[in-house]
């Protein structure tokens, strides 16, 4: 018998919304909390900036039992997402679950002695305390902006010139006949360039500190979810745990491993013309992929070929009136200067007692499945787990983790267990595999089907490959099989 409990779910984005959904299947009676007035987190309408596409194509990225409609393109834009999210949290009347405009501020251990959690939390002027018995914490790693500032910033504000973060960045009338510089290697950076350049700025600087891989939606022609998101294409990359057996394999085929990246590099090379325009990365690329390799923004390149977009390494070393001056030497005149360099990856809201039993002096995330610590009972992470298709991911350990929070995995670890697994992961992340200290660690990709693997044994499905050996192989991990594995596991209610 499992007792039904008073769960907290907190965020009201893609993994809140999966969380509640977990939970309050399994009878549990579920509070949300969403500090914004609406659901969608880093895709409601807000705080996206205009032109926003996923990165994922849309099959991988929904829900197993709520695909994307057949209408939407192959890779959806920003109020799509948020509309199919506003559609799963209507399908799974979810929204009954949330307190919208609700700031958790707080979140200490029960003063009354029992298992669980008290949260502070904020509605407008009204505070309040309230127990929980478990919590299931969905805020996401892009919730604080990341805020820097250059000397001389507040002379180029005082000469009319205009310093915002990409996330401020919602409307392209902002930019229209305005010199523009963008600060930032990842995706938000180079989407943000080419909605300025394509919008009337007059004229556009990108700005980045290393050139790095950046996968095109066609890689050859081919549609990259075919040829990157596979089995065959994972096993290739230094996984965690190999036994001795897979180390000789791994040595015997590494000649072949190295031909296939190579050749992968030589196909970005060749394609997005990287040498012409001085963007060829050092790093191998299979050292290289994690939650942090980019998507090609359509029209990157094309606006560095006409000369829209002018793109130069380094960074901003200061601002002399409406002068940008860069470390290498460049000068660039601008009105507006875009700071996409993401976002602060935390939970504010845990006190620093428990906070230095989550994350390791290095910044690295002291995390069991990429969810639960140890020392830290009664509250799991959900959607820590980010991926290259991190709609399901959110919902593969929401379902593990309310199963976790029951004592209901047909593999429920011990403490030690999850020291254990946890001290192999941490020992992994900083000396085979350093792309996977990306973000504190908390980042699944590209081993996507490995760790979704070890949830459904941990969950005790019945079923957990595709029939087919070739498609399970060669294909990318599709949301109807997982809800097929999701739906294997040992089914149970609380209450
Ligand atoms: C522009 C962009 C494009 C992306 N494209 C892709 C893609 O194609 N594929 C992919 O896999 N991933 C993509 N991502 C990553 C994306 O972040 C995840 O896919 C996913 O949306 C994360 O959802 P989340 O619910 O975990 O976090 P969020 O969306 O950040 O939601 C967290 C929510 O928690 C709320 N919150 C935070 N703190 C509190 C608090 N103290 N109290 C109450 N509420 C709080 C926030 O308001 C927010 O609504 C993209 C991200 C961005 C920014």
């Amino acid at each position: 018998m499992v007792n039904r409990k008073k769960v907290a779910v907190i965020g009201g984005g893609v993994s809140g919304l999966a969380a509640a959904k977990a939970f309050d299947e399994r009878g549990h009676r579920v509070v949300g909390f969403e500090r914004s007035h609406d659901f969608g987190g880093v895709w409601e309408l807000s705080r996206s900036y205009p032109g926003v596409q996923t990165q994922s194509p849309k099959a991988l990225y929904c829900y197993t039992d709520h695909p994307m409609p057949e209408e939407y393109p192959e890779w959806p834009k920003g109020p799509q997402v948020y509309d199919y999210l506003h559609s799963y949290a209507t399908k799974h009347n979810l929204q009954r679950l949330f307190r919208l405009n609700t700031n958790v501020a707080a979140m200490e251990r029960r003063a009354d002695g029992q298992p669980g959690w008290t949260l502070t939390l904020e509605a407008g002027s009204h505070r309040w305390r309230e127990d929980f018995d478990f919590v299931a914490i969905g805020t996401g790693q892009f919730s604080e902006k990341n805020i820097i500032s250059h000397p001389g910033q507040d002379g180029f504000e005082a000469a009319g010139g205009q310093v915002m973060h990409s996330s401020e960045y919602t409307d392209p009338s902002m930019i229209r006949g305005k010199r523009v510089v963008v600060l930032g290697g990842s995706k938000s950076a180079t989407d943000i360039a080419v909605n300025a350049a394509e919008n009337g700025a007059a004229s556009v600087h990108w700005v980045y500190l290393e050139p790095v891989w950046r996968i095109p939606y066609f890689v050859g022609g081919i549609n990259f979810k075919r040829l990157l998101y596979m089995r065959a294409q994972e096993q290739q990359f230094n996984t965690w745990g190999k036994s001795p057996f897979q180390r000789v394999i791994a040595a015997l085929l590494k000649p072949l491993v190295w031909a296939n990246f190579r050749g992968l590099e030589t196909l970005l090379k060749t394609q997005l013309k990287l040498k012409k325009y001085n963007m060829v990365p050092d790093v191998p690329i299979e050292k290289d992929v994690s939650c942090s390799v980019p998507i090609v923004t359509p029209g990157l390149f094309e606006g560095l070929k006409s000369g829209k977009i002018k793109n130069i390494q380094g960074t901003i070393d200061r601002y002399d009136a409406k002068t940008v001056h860069m470390t290498g030497g460049e000068k660039v005149e601008a009105d507006v200067s875009i700071l996409a360099v993401g976002w602060k990856l935390g939970v504010p809201y845990l006190p620093q007692e428990h906070l230095d039993k989550l994350i390791e002096s290095d910044g690295q995330y002291r995390v069991y499945r990429l969810s639960v610590n140890p020392d830290l009972p009664d509250m799991g992470f959900v959607g820590f787990n980010s991926s290259f298709c991190t709609v399901l991911s959110a919902e593969m350990i929401a379902n593990w983790l309310v199963r976790y929070a029951d004592g209901q995995l047909a593999d429920q670890p011990t403490e030690a267990q999850m020291n254990d697994n946890i001290e192999m992961m941490l020992n992994w992340k900083r000396n085979e595999r350093p792309a996977a200290q990306i973000y504190g660690g908390l980042c699944s990709a590209p081993f996507h089907f490995k760790h979704f693997d070890e949830l459904l044994t941990d969950m005790g499905a019945r079923k957990s490959k595709r029939s087919n050996p070739l498609a399970e192989q060669f294909s990318y991990p599709d949301h109807r099989a997982y809800g097929e594995f999701l739906a294997s596991c040992p089914q149970y209610q609380a209450g």
